[in-house]
C-alpha cells in the first residue's frame, strides 16, 4: 500500500525528525550507517517519556512485577539453549545480478525486485552479530549481542523470585537495547539492527495460560489507547499455524496501520514452559516453581509480551502528525499526547518590552522544576506558535499586557487552538491536570 500520498508522509516525517531534532541517522557526517538512527533532543525526550509510560504501567501501577536491568553481553552458552544460534535465522536470497539481499519472504516470483535480475536459492542467514570478549579473538571468546531482552529475564527467573517474595501468577519487566543483523532494514526506524525492546514476561500456573493471554492481549492493547492512538489504526493478528514460532502455543501481533501498510508493533505469545524447560536442562539448575497453598510442582508457562520502543515512538509521530489550513495559512502539528509531548509548553512575551520578557522567564523559572518547557521571544507570536506545534508541544503560555494589570497569561491549547487566561499563580497546577489528570 505504499503509494504516493502514503511514500510523501513518511518522507515528511523523516524531513520534520531531521530538521527539529528528533531522529538523525548514525554517523552522518561519514555519510551515515545503514540501519542505526540517533535520537536527538527532542527524540530522547519522547523516548523517554513513552518508556517512561510502559515502565509505570508494569512496575508502579501494579504489585505483580518487578523490574530488571540484565547485560546486554550474556554467556554465549544462553542463545544455543533458547535455539537462536540453531535457528534464529531469516531465509535470505540474493540477486546475481545488482548483488541487493531480500528477505526471502518480501520476495514474490523468482525475479529481483530491483532490477529484475536472477535471484539465488534461499539461504538461512543468522540474525545475531558476534564479538569477542577479552584479547583473543577465537571461537572461545566469541559472545553475541543480545538478539531479545527475554532472555536476561529468564536466565534471573530464581533471582527475582526470592528477593521479591512473588509467586506466579507475576512479571519481570525490562527495557533495553537488542541487536539483529536484519537482511533488509528500512521504512525509517521500524526496522533497524541496534533497536530497543520493552519485555515483559508473566510466569504462571500452566493451567491458566488461555486466561492470562486474553487479559494481557487486552492490557496491552489498552496501553496503546492510553497513549492516544487511533483505536481505528490498531488491531490484532492472530499467528496461524504456519507463523508460529516452534515453541509457542499461541500469538498474537498488534500491528498498527503504518503509512507502509498493517505491521507488527508488538507481539504477546504463549511461550509455553519451553524456556524456563530447556535453561533446565542446559543448567541442571532446577527451574520449576512448588506451589504451598495448591501443592502442585509445576514449571511455569510464560506469557510473553514485546515491544518495540522504535516502533511506538514512530506510531505515536505518524498518529499526530496532522496538517491543516487556518485562517489560509498552512500549520503542521504533531498532536502528540501531552503526557508524551517532549517539550510541555511553551512560554512567550508578546513583545521585548514592558516588562514582558522578565516577567515570562520568572514563569519559566516556575514551571521548569516540574515540566520541559521552553523560552522564546523571537518573531511573530504566531510563528512562534506554529513552531511549537510542529514539535507537539501542547501549551503555549504567553505574557501580554493584560498580565501587568492583573497577573494573568494566556493560555493555548496547541489543537483546539483555544486560548484561556489563568492565573500565574495556578498555572502549574492547572498544566498538572491537564497533562497528567491529576
Ligand atoms: P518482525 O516480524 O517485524 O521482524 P519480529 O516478530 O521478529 O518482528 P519480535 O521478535 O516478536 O519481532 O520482537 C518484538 C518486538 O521488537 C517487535 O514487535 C518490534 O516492535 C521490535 N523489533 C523487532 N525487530 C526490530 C527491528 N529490527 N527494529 C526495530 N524494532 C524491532
Amino acid at each position: 500500500m505504499a503509494n504516493k500520498k502514503s511514500q510523501d508522509l513518511m518522507d515528511k516525517l523523516v524531513s520534520l525528525c531531521k530538521r527539529r531534532g528528533f531522529i538523525f541517522q548514525s554517523s552522518e557526517i561519514y555519510g551515515g550507517i545503514n540501519s542505526c538512527w540517533d535520537y536527538g533532543p527532542l527524540g530522547v525526550e519522547l523516548k523517554n517519556n513513552i518508556k517512561q509510560c510502559w515502565w509505570k504501567s508494569m512496575t508502579q501501577f501494579r504489585d505483580d512485577i518487578e523490574g530488571l536491568d540484565a547485560s546486554i553481553l550474556m554467556h554465549p552458552q544462553v542463545w544455543v539453549t533458547s535455539g537462536h544460534v540453531a535457528s534464529f535465522a531469516d531465509p535470505m536470497v540474493d540477486c546475481k545480478n545488482c548483488k541487493m539481499r531480500f528477505r526471502a519472504e518480501e520476495v514474490q516470483g523468482t525475479k529481483c525486485p530491483n532490477c529484475g535480475g536472477e535471484l539465488t536459492e534461499a539461504r538461512q542467514f543468522n540474525l545475531m552479530f558476534k564479538t569477542h570478549m577479552g584479547p583473543v579473538e577465537d571461537d572461545a571468546s566469541m559472545v553475541y549481542l543480545r538478539p531479545e531482552t527475554a532472555q536476561g529475564i529468564y536466565v534471573n527467573f530464581l533471582n527475582v523470585l526470592s528477593p521479591s517474595r512473588q509467586k506466579p501468577p507475576f512479571g519481570i519487566a525490562q527495557i533495553g537495547k537488542a541487536f539483529r543483523n536484519e537482511i533488509s532494514p528500512g521504512n525509517f526506524i521500524f526496522r533497524s539492527r541496534e533497536f530497543e525492546q520493552m519485555e515483559m514476561q508473566f510466569f504462571i500456573n500452566p493451567k491458566e495460560d488461555d486466561k492470562w493471554i486474553e487479559y494481557w492481549k487486552e492490557e496491552r492493547m489498552k496501553w496503546y489507547h492510553s497513549l492516544g492512538i487511533k483505536k481505528e489504526n490498531l488491531r490484532f493478528h492472530q499467528h496461524d499455524k504456519k507463523e508460529l514460532a516452534f515453541y509457542a502455543k499461541m500469538a498474537f501481533d498488534i500491528e498498527y496501520n503504518f503509512p507502509f501498510g498493517w505491521k507488527e508493533i508488538e507481539g504477546i505469545h504463549n511461550r509455553t514452559d519451553y524456556d524456563l524447560s530447556r535453561h533446565t536442562q542446559a543448567t541442571g539448575k532446577d527451574l520449576s516453581y512448588y506451589d504451598d497453598l495448591t501443592r502442585e510442582r509445576f514449571i511455569p508457562y510464560i506469557i510473553e509480551t514485546s515491544a518495540g520502543v522504535d516502533r511506538s515512538l514512530l506510531v505515536c509521530l505518524v498518529d499526530a502528525y496532522h496538517e491543516e489550513v487556518v485562517k489560509d495559512e498552512e500549520r503542521t502539528v504533531l498532536k502528540l499526547d501531552p503526557k508524551i509531548a517532549p517539550i510541555k509548553a511553551g512560554v512567550y512575551p508578546l513583545v521585548k518590552r514592558e516588562n514582558m520578557p522578565e516577567i515570562a522567564k520568572k514563569i519559566e523559572d516556575l514551571l521548569r522544576p516540574h515540566f520541559k518547557v521552553f523560552y522564546d521571544e523571537g518573531g511573530a507570536i504566531g510563528r512562534r506558535y506554529r513552531r511549537q506545534d510542529e514539535v507537539g508541544t501542547p501549551f503555549g503560555i504567553t505574557v501580554d499586557s493584560q498580565t501587568l494589570q492583573d497577573q494573568t497569561v494566556t493560555l493555548r491549547e496547541r489543537d483546539s487552538m483555544e486560548q484561556v487566561r489563568v492565573k500565574i499563580d495556578e498555572l502549574v497546577g492547572v498544566l498538572k491536570k491537564k497533562i497528567w489528570g491529576n
